[in-house]
Protein backbone atom coordinates (compact mmCIF):
# COMPACT_ATOMS: atom_id res chain seq x y z
CA UNK A 1 0.00 0.00 0.00
CA UNK A 2 1.40 3.39 -0.97
CA UNK A 3 1.05 6.62 1.78
CA UNK A 4 1.70 9.67 -0.09
CA UNK A 5 2.12 13.16 2.60
CA UNK A 6 1.12 15.49 1.55
CA UNK A 7 2.67 18.83 3.01
CA UNK A 8 0.37 21.71 3.51
CA UNK A 9 1.64 25.35 4.01
CA UNK A 10 4.95 25.24 6.33
CA UNK A 11 5.68 21.73 7.81
CA UNK A 12 8.61 20.62 9.14
CA UNK A 13 11.00 19.06 6.99
CA UNK A 14 12.63 16.62 8.96
CA UNK A 15 9.05 15.16 10.52
CA UNK A 16 7.68 14.75 7.07
CA UNK A 17 10.85 12.08 6.32
CA UNK A 18 10.17 10.87 9.61
CA UNK A 19 6.41 10.17 9.34
CA UNK A 20 7.70 8.70 5.66
CA UNK A 21 9.87 6.42 6.69
CA UNK A 22 7.76 5.01 9.53
CA UNK A 23 4.77 4.57 7.85
CA UNK A 24 6.65 3.14 4.89
CA UNK A 25 8.12 0.42 7.36
CA UNK A 26 4.12 -0.07 8.55
CA UNK A 27 1.91 0.09 5.55
CA UNK A 28 4.46 -0.71 2.54
CA UNK A 29 5.46 2.26 0.78
CA UNK A 30 5.15 6.14 1.38
CA UNK A 31 6.46 9.01 0.08
CA UNK A 32 6.50 12.91 0.01
CA UNK A 33 4.34 14.93 -2.44
CA UNK A 34 5.15 18.10 -3.25
CA UNK A 35 4.02 21.02 -0.59
CA UNK A 36 0.52 22.37 -1.43
CA UNK A 37 -1.56 25.40 0.09
CA UNK A 38 -4.13 25.29 2.23
CA UNK A 39 -6.97 26.38 0.66
CA UNK A 40 -8.07 29.63 2.03
CA UNK A 41 -11.87 29.40 1.98
CA UNK A 42 -11.45 26.75 4.98
CA UNK A 43 -10.00 29.77 7.02
CA UNK A 44 -12.73 30.66 10.00
CA UNK A 45 -12.08 34.63 10.63
CA UNK A 46 -13.99 34.21 13.65
CA UNK A 47 -11.96 31.42 15.37
CA UNK A 48 -9.21 31.56 13.61
CA UNK A 49 -8.81 28.30 13.13
CA UNK A 50 -9.08 25.97 9.80
CA UNK A 51 -12.18 23.44 9.58
CA UNK A 52 -10.26 20.75 8.79
CA UNK A 53 -13.36 18.86 6.83
CA UNK A 54 -13.13 21.36 4.34
CA UNK A 55 -9.08 21.11 3.90
CA UNK A 56 -9.62 17.25 4.03
CA UNK A 57 -12.01 16.97 1.16
CA UNK A 58 -10.15 19.17 -1.04
CA UNK A 59 -7.00 16.76 -0.94
CA UNK A 60 -6.31 15.54 -4.09
CA UNK A 61 -5.58 11.78 -4.64
CA UNK A 62 -3.24 11.34 -7.06
CA UNK A 63 -2.55 8.11 -8.92
CA UNK A 64 -0.74 5.43 -7.61
CA UNK A 65 -2.01 6.76 -3.94
CA UNK A 66 -3.81 4.50 -1.76
CA UNK A 67 -3.83 7.10 1.05
CA UNK A 68 -3.41 10.65 1.19
CA UNK A 69 -2.11 12.31 4.62
CA UNK A 70 -2.28 15.85 4.34
CA UNK A 71 0.05 17.38 6.92
CA UNK A 72 0.06 20.86 8.14
CA UNK A 73 1.23 22.76 11.25
CA UNK A 74 -1.69 24.98 11.84
CA UNK A 75 -4.82 24.84 14.23
CA UNK A 76 -7.61 22.91 13.03
CA UNK A 77 -11.10 22.41 14.35
CA UNK A 78 -13.86 20.22 13.54
CA UNK A 79 -17.88 20.48 14.27
CA UNK A 80 -18.49 21.83 17.83
CA UNK A 81 -14.58 20.62 18.79
CA UNK A 82 -12.44 23.60 19.80
CA UNK A 83 -9.90 21.59 18.13
CA UNK A 84 -8.92 18.07 16.45
CA UNK A 85 -5.66 16.40 16.22
CA UNK A 86 -6.70 14.94 12.63
CA UNK A 87 -9.54 13.85 10.88
CA UNK A 88 -10.14 10.89 8.06
CA UNK A 89 -12.37 10.23 5.56
CA UNK A 90 -13.59 6.17 6.97
CA UNK A 91 -13.30 4.27 4.05
CA UNK A 92 -11.97 6.53 1.67
CA UNK A 93 -8.34 7.42 0.63
CA UNK A 94 -7.70 10.96 2.30
CA UNK A 95 -6.03 11.48 5.99
CA UNK A 96 -5.07 15.00 7.76
CA UNK A 97 -3.48 15.82 10.87
CA UNK A 98 -1.80 19.02 12.04
CA UNK A 99 1.47 19.59 14.05
CA UNK A 100 -0.20 22.62 15.46
CA UNK A 101 -1.68 21.14 18.95
CA UNK A 102 1.04 18.33 19.43
CA UNK A 103 3.55 20.56 20.99
CA UNK A 104 1.42 22.14 23.34
CA UNK A 105 2.92 22.61 26.79
CA UNK A 106 5.62 24.15 25.82
CA UNK A 107 8.52 22.23 26.52
CA UNK A 108 7.73 19.05 24.11
CA UNK A 109 11.10 17.83 22.26
CA UNK A 110 11.42 17.56 18.87
CA UNK A 111 11.33 13.75 19.06
CA UNK A 112 8.12 13.65 20.92
CA UNK A 113 6.32 15.48 18.56
CA UNK A 114 7.57 13.71 15.70
CA UNK A 115 6.05 10.28 17.92
CA UNK A 116 2.78 12.40 18.48
CA UNK A 117 2.26 13.07 14.81
CA UNK A 118 3.40 9.51 13.75
CA UNK A 119 0.19 8.24 16.18
CA UNK A 120 -1.84 10.91 14.46
CA UNK A 121 -0.45 9.60 11.36
CA UNK A 122 -1.37 6.14 11.92
CA UNK A 123 -4.87 6.61 13.32
CA UNK A 124 -6.23 8.68 10.73
CA UNK A 125 -4.93 6.18 8.21
CA UNK A 126 -6.43 3.68 10.25
CA UNK A 127 -10.17 5.46 9.57
CA UNK A 128 -9.59 5.79 6.08
CA UNK A 129 -8.28 1.80 6.12
CA UNK A 130 -12.04 1.82 7.38
CA UNK A 131 -11.04 0.71 11.46
CA UNK A 132 -13.28 2.59 14.01
CA UNK A 133 -12.23 3.97 17.58
CA UNK A 134 -11.18 1.45 19.80
CA UNK A 135 -11.00 1.02 23.70
CA UNK A 136 -8.01 -0.35 24.24
CA UNK A 137 -5.89 2.71 25.77
CA UNK A 138 -2.79 1.46 24.21
CA UNK A 139 -3.78 0.56 20.75
CA UNK A 140 -3.13 3.49 18.26
CA UNK A 141 -6.66 3.71 17.40
CA UNK A 142 -8.13 4.65 20.88
CA UNK A 143 -9.36 7.92 20.52
CA UNK A 144 -7.15 11.07 21.70
CA UNK A 145 -9.01 13.75 23.66
CA UNK A 146 -5.58 14.76 24.87
CA UNK A 147 -2.21 14.70 24.44
CA UNK A 148 -2.27 12.71 27.44
CA UNK A 149 -4.12 9.89 26.05
CA UNK A 150 -1.81 10.82 22.46
CA UNK A 151 0.98 10.14 24.50
CA UNK A 152 -0.34 6.83 26.75
CA UNK A 153 -1.28 5.10 23.51
CA UNK A 154 1.50 2.88 21.27
CA UNK A 155 1.94 3.71 17.09
CA UNK A 156 0.55 0.24 16.87
CA UNK A 157 -3.13 -1.67 16.31
CA UNK A 158 -4.37 -4.32 18.67
CA UNK A 159 -3.92 -7.39 18.32
CA UNK A 160 -8.04 -7.22 17.40
CA UNK A 161 -7.78 -3.94 15.00
CA UNK A 162 -4.63 -5.71 13.45
CA UNK A 163 -7.52 -8.97 12.50
CA UNK A 164 -10.26 -6.64 11.58
CA UNK A 165 -7.41 -4.74 8.97
CA UNK A 166 -6.38 -8.02 7.38
CA UNK A 167 -9.90 -9.49 7.08
CA UNK A 168 -11.17 -6.24 5.41
CA UNK A 169 -7.77 -6.41 2.80
CA UNK A 170 -6.31 -9.59 2.66
CA UNK A 171 -4.22 -8.37 -0.17
CA UNK A 172 -3.12 -5.17 1.70
CA UNK A 173 0.04 -5.92 4.05
CA UNK A 174 -0.23 -4.19 6.76
CA UNK A 175 2.29 -5.40 9.42
CA UNK A 176 2.64 -3.09 12.68
CA UNK A 177 5.81 -4.82 13.46
CA UNK A 178 9.50 -3.40 13.41
CA UNK A 179 11.07 -0.24 15.16
CA UNK A 180 9.38 3.18 15.86
ZN1 LIG B 1 -10.23 8.80 15.41
ZN1 LIG C 1 -7.38 -1.60 18.71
Amino acid sequence: MEVCILPLGEVDEGTLIFLSEKLAKIFGSARVLERSKIPERAFNNLRMQYNSSVILYSLHTPGGCDVVLGVLDDDIYAGDLNFVFGEAELGGKRALISLFRLREHGRAREEMIKERALKEAVHEIGHVLGLLHCKNRMCVMHFSNSLLDTDIKSWKFCERCLRKLQRSNDDTPCTASGGM
